[in-house]
């Protein structure tokens, strides 16, 4: 059974020791399984302090991170690769340190738009560096999950093909494709059709509406992408993500342009979103299951 989590801009951007008590009771409360953690600045975790506070919720968690231009593995410039290896280390152990089971995130390039493309030395650089890093994360039970993000976000990847290819060439049973159904919807010519063709490379899953909002308020055809899911027989995690610049300033509104205010009541979105979950999931099963209650007999 997939676990279902929700990430932590849901509640709160920070992740002082305050911040990291809501956030994490809070998706304790709507019924999650886990919550994907997420920080500019590692050194903001007292990892004692959220060990302890998941435990008491019995609740999972998952880390996701960027790297900004300075530490941007795939550019070939040794030093900014080197940086970036070293904050790719560092999220993995810190993600070790607080018991998180996947990082994701755009692990592979700098969090940006790109005004040109990449070149195959980067990107053979970034597959290098992603590798060892990997390495590192086998070793704690870690898995990474590549996020394919729009072309606004990284000039990488942006389709669930690339990201195939890439962790193809990474080649660690513990480094997978990380899929979002909101970049998805911009990048694709067929979501259902990639996250087929995708298949057991899946390693985790964010849901997101079109505009980033309530789940199913958008354009986003959702009974398609979790038939996909379903039919891949996909068992990691689902994580519901949405922002509002109810919750989150800057820098990070400026680099995912939240202008507009979407929801007021984080609690009201998330016990929302995982309820929709579960009835996709249910749905999509359903679906599949049983063939033999059409045949004639
Ligand atoms: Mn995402």
């Amino acid at each position: 059974m997939n676990k279902l989590g929700v990430h932590a801009f849901v509640w709160t951007e920070g992740w002082t020791n305050n911040d990291a008590a809501k956030a994490i009771g809070l998706t304790a409360e709507a019924g999650y399984d886990l919550i994907e953690a997420s920080a500019m600045d590692f050194g903001a975790f007292d990892v004692e302090f959220t060990r302890k506070v998941l435990e008491q919720n019995g609740l999972g968690v998952t880390l996701s991170f960027g790297l900004d231009s300075t530490q941007d593995v795939s550019s070939g410039d040794p030093a900014r690769v080197r940086a970036g290896e070293q904050r790719l280390m560092d999220g993995v152990a810190l993600a070790r340190d607080i018991g998180a089971t996947h990082v994701c995130g755009i692990l592979y390039s700098a969090f940006q738009k790109y005004s040109v493309p990449p070149t195959p030395e980067g990107i053979k650089g970034s597959v290098d560096v992603v590798r060892r890093v990997g390495e590192k994360a086998k070793e704690s039970g870690i898995t990474l999950g590549m996020e394919v993000v729009n072309r606004y976000e990284s000039n990488v990847l942006n389709t669930a093909a690339q990201a195939v290819e890439f962790v193809k060439r990474v080649s660690l049973p513990n480094v997978k494709v990380h899929l979002d159904c909101y970049h998805m919807n911009i990048e694709e010519a067929d979501v259902a059709a990639a996250i087929r063709d995708t298949g057991n490379n899946l390693g985790y899953f964010h849901t997101g509406d079109s505009h980033r909002g309530y789940l199913g308020s958008g354009s986003i055809d959702f009974s398609k992408i979790f038939r996909a899911l379903v039919a891949i027989d996909y068992q990691g995690p689902i994580t519901f993500e949405s922002f509002s610049s109810k919750v989150v300033g800057q820098p990070l509104e400026g680099i995912l342009g939240i202008w507009r205010n979407l929801w007021e009541d984080s609690r009201d979105l998330a016990t929302h979103a995982k309820a929709y979950t579960e009835v996709q999931l249910k749905s999509a099963r359903e679906s599949i299951a049983n063939p033999g209650r059409s045949r004639l007999n």
